[in-house]
């Protein structure tokens, strides 16, 4: 047995569904994340530009690095329909962030793991990487023979299509990269690049992050665009349209028992999200649900109710519209109000009473536009 395949060894140990090995090098295709970066294309993911150097070379965040084990954790489940699970107001969320946090686990699980290539003298120097981290993760699991890249500009694997995380260990010696990786590719299918609700996926393994509904869901703090929140539907949080219509993985074995449920599916739902107004809830902790905060949250639940108007949904949002303290959330609401309940005379009342009341004018001119769409 190699170096590297014992090192493999060991992270199926700790518990790892996938491993395997590159160089800790610069990938093949950096030059097409530099493009997409220079086409604008990572959106208002500012901190993609800012670590340019170090993402590109993961030599710089370790320079002693020689190799890079990337490691996958399977999180295929069910469709999370919030509605489904008698949540008032419905709802959909990513299914990664359905269970408990997925990111502390990686990274105890890639810290054991350090601790085992260590005691076996298979490395010392190491740098554990979740998810968040500031590398080409695809692109290096890729090149140690994890998955392929796709169209939708993830990593397809066989047997779990696109439901893995991804984790990196950056280590100092040399290990026997995984010459082979799986077989597979998207050949002359594009049902991603059709499904994609709004056609972020610009061509093939190119997507624009501005128009990403993961990225207006999770990372961004504004609210989204006029037309980008019209094809939002009922995603809260996350978006898995194009991994869901994929034919890679739709016999991916189910790995809820694993994850559990997050206590804010379990304790929250929609209504709980907007009427939320206390930084930090308890309820939120520990699942990759706290990722946008309480304003992103509550921004997202009233965008989503607009997709299932009914009369709680109404009520809450007429709540969060005359007394949510994020302006993003007292506009996000008048849209979802306009948008799904305008001929309700008393809804539109209440709408032209919070324009007058508004004191921040980026929310005022959302709320007249949404307003002038009521009518
Ligand atoms: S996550 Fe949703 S919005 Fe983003 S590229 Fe995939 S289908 Fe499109
Ligand atoms: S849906 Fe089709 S084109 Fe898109 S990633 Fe999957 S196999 Fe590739």
């Amino acid at each position: 047995m190699t170096r590297g395949e014992r090192a493999i060894e060991l992270a199926r140990d700790v518990g790892f569904d996938l491993a395997g090995i590159a160089p800790c090098a610069p990938p093949p295709d950096a030059a097409r994340f530099e493009d997409w970066l220079d086409r604008g294309h990572h959106g208002g993911l500012a901190y993609m530009a800012r670590d340019r150097a170090r993402i590109l070379d993961p030599r710089l965040l370790l320079p002693s690095g020689k190799s890079i084990l990337v490691v996958g954790f399977a999180h295929s489940r069910p469709a999370v329909d919030l509605a489904d699970r008698g949540l008032p107001g419905g709802g959909r969320v990513a299914r990664y962030a359905a269970g408990r946090d997925y990111h502390n686990r990686m990274l105890k699980m890639l810290r054991r793991l350090a601790r085992r290539l260590k005691q076996e003298g298979l490395g010392d120097l190491r740098r554990p990487v979740a998810d968040a981290g500031p590398v080409l993760e695809r692109s290096h699991a890729a090149r140690a023979g994890i998955g392929f890249l796709s169209k939708a500009a993830n990593l397809l694997h066989p047997r779990f299509g696109p439901w893995f995380f991804l984790g990196e260990l950056l280590i100092d010696s040399e290990l026997e990269p995984t010459p082979v990786p799986p077989a597979g590719s998207c050949g002359s299918c594009r049902a991603c690049i059709d499904a994609c609700p709004t056609g972020a996926i610009l061509e093939p393994g190119r997507v624009d992050a501005g128009k990403c509904i993961s990225f207006h869901t999770i990372e961004s703090s504004e609210l989204s665009p006029r037309p980008i929140r019209e094809r939002i539907g009922p995603w809260a949080f996350g978006c898995d349209v194009c991994s869901e219509v994929c034919p890679w993985g739709h016999s991916a074995p189910d790995t809820s028992a694993k994850w559990g449920d997050s206590p804010s599916l379990v304790e929250g739902g929609l209504l709980r999200w907007l009427a939320q107004t206390e930084p930090r809830p308890a309820w939120a902790e520990a699942t990759a649900l706290r990722r946008p905060g309480e304003a992103g949250l509550a921004r997202n639940a009233a965008i989503a109710l607009a997709h299932a108007p009914s009369e709680a949904g109404r009520d809450g949002l007429l709540g969060a519209l005359s007394s949510h303290p994020s302006a993003m959330v007292r506009a996000a609401s008048a849209w979802s109000l306009a948008r799904a309940h305008a001929p309700d005379e008393g809804v539109v009342r209440a709408i032209e009473g919070s324009l007058v009341r508004e004191p921040d004018p980026v929310a005022e001119a959302d709320i007249r536009a949404s307003l002038d769409q009521a009518f």
